[in-house]
């Protein structure tokens, strides 16, 4: 009997893992529109050492990334965790500590919080009373603003949350859905005390005690999962081949290719939200209605390497984040050579920043060398190195990170019903713009493609 034939489109970590699992499975295929795999998994050299300027860690506390790196062979020897995990806040003028026991920006520690000199005594004062402030009993989603802004007070949204979100959605906390962006606070909020505080210090004492690292790398940089999964997949794996349009057949689906079309049983889509959108526009309309409908965010990160004589008086910690209320460029800057214990060998100091919000593209509008510039002068300043750097590339993320907003999980709900209601056997969507943008998620997301793949070739046999 001839295997079940599966195409998958977009050879990022979804897409190539998912087609990884089902490599036993069935006669799988990946076609990636660009000539580089890893969608946004790269390394790049600088100064001398490989540097990840996309994702740069996976998120430890959820197994399935570590898991997966593990399946592919890769040891201890491999797997570096952050030598620091304390983050600065670069606000009201000067660097300040994250305090402690926040919860995505969240705070539950007063103390810690006033410590860090976050916020003015007013600010402080309000954030305070958040255990007086009557609950309002509203039915579903909100705004990340909302919530917690109304618990807190504005100034705790605006210096604590939305520089950590930025980090994550590079997004708007006037439109992040509470319910998807910040599932945990989401999950605080929802438990009977009137205290968001008590809620979220309940949930931190009944969360299992962990003592491994919350974030880890790759030694060599985090290409190396995606060489590792495209070496195992061999010529399954076909770059520079965007697919065009798909469409149903008889029993299965129809690839347009640029000069050839490919049968496939069974079709995973692991691209984001807009090439999802327009290859979806023919057969399952609703759905790409759906999908064209979540926001995009363009970032950039600009790696920097300084004469390590020039960092001396550098911070300690692994980076800092900036509220876009500075004014700033940049949104957040990681120190690699605190962060990363493989990359503290002294020969350079190096820093990669971000830039580009969703509603902010001033940065993005800067050519390549102005940016470059500007960014390396605020770095400067902020972690008071005594040069400017002696190498700097600037790589563009164009409409990479989708934005949860307001109402998410009801898209997604409405997106898997349609799927249903038209019978759309065979067709699976996967990738970011669905269940978390973290690469363990993705991890977790490509396992549970694979298996809904298999259940459908299944029920087809
Ligand atoms: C700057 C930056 C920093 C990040 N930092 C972190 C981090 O530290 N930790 C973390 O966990 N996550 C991080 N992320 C998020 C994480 O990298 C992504 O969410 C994840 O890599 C997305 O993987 P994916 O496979 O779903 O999609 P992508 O990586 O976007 O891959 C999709 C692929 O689809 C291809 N494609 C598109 N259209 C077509 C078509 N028509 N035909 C064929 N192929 C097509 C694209 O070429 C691309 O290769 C970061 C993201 C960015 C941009």
């Amino acid at each position: 009997m001839s295997r079940p034939r599966v195409a998958v489109i977009g050879a990022g970590l979804t897409g190539l893992a998912t087609a990884w699992r089902l490599r036993d499975d069935a006669d799988v295929v990946v076609f990636d529109a660009a000539e580089r795999v890893g969608g946004q998994v790269r390394t790049i050299e600088l100064a001398d050492r490989p540097l990840d300027v996309g994702a740069d860690a996976l998120l430890a506390r959820q197994p399935e990334g570590e898991a997966l790196v593990r399946a592919l062979g890769f040891g201890d020897d491999d797997l570096v965790a952050p030598a620091t995990g304390q983050v600065h806040l670069w606000t009201r003028g000067r660097l300040r500590p994250l305090p402690q026991n926040t919860v995505m920006g969240v705070p539950t520690d007063l103390r810690a919080l006033a410590r860090s000199g976050v916020l003015t005594p007013l600010e402080l004062a309000r954030a305070a009373v958040e255990p007086l402030v009557p609950r309002r009993q509203l039915a579903g989603d909100r705004s990340v603003g909302d919530l917690i802004g109304e618990r807190f007070g504005s100034a705790v949204v605006e210096r604590l949350v939305e520089p950590l979100l930025g980090g994550v959605y590079a997004g708007d906390t006037d439109r992040l859905s509470a319910e998807a962006a910040t599932a945990t606070v989401w999950a605080a909020a929802q438990r009977p005390q009137r205290s968001l505080t008590a809620a979220l210090r309940a949930h931190r004492a009944d969360a299992p005690s962990t003592d491994g690292p919350v974030f880890l790398t790759l030694r060599g940089g985090l290409t190396r999962l995606i060489d590792r999964l495209h070496s195992e997949l061999g010529d399954r794996v076909r770059s520079a081949t965007p697919v065009r349009t798909v469409e149903r057949s008889t029993g299965g689906w129809r690839l347009h290719l640029d000069e050839r079309v490919k049968v496939a049983d069974a079709v995973v889509l692991a691209v984001p939200a807009p090439a999802a959108a327009a290859l979806l526009a023919e057969p399952v309309p609703e759905v790409a209605r759906e999908l064209a409908g979540i926001r995009m965010a363009s970032v950039g990160v600009v790696a920097l390497a300084y004469d390590p004589a020039d960092a001396v008086d550098a911070p300690q910690g692994s980076g800092l984040l900036v509220p876009r209320g500075e004014g700033r460029l940049i949104k957040a800057v990681t120190i690699s050579s605190r962060k990363w214990p493989h990359h503290a060998d002294g020969a350079a100091f190096v820093v990669r920043a971000s830039v580009g919000r969703v509603d902010d593209v001033r940065a993005l509008e800067l050519d390549d060398d102005t940016l470059a510039e500007r960014v390396d002068a605020e770095v400067r300043w902020a972690l008071r190195l005594r040069g400017p750097a002696r190498e700097r590339t600037v790589v563009r993320w164009p409409r990479a990170l989708p934005q949860y907003d307001v109402g998410h999980r009801a898209r997604v709900d409405r997106v898997r019903f349609a799927l249903e209601a038209m019978d759309a056997r065979g067709l699976h969507i996967g990738g970011a713009c669905f269940d978390g943008l973290g690469l363990s998620a993705r991890a977790r997301d490509a396992q549970g493609l694979a298996q809904a793949v298999r259940e459908d070739l299944a029920r087809v046999s």
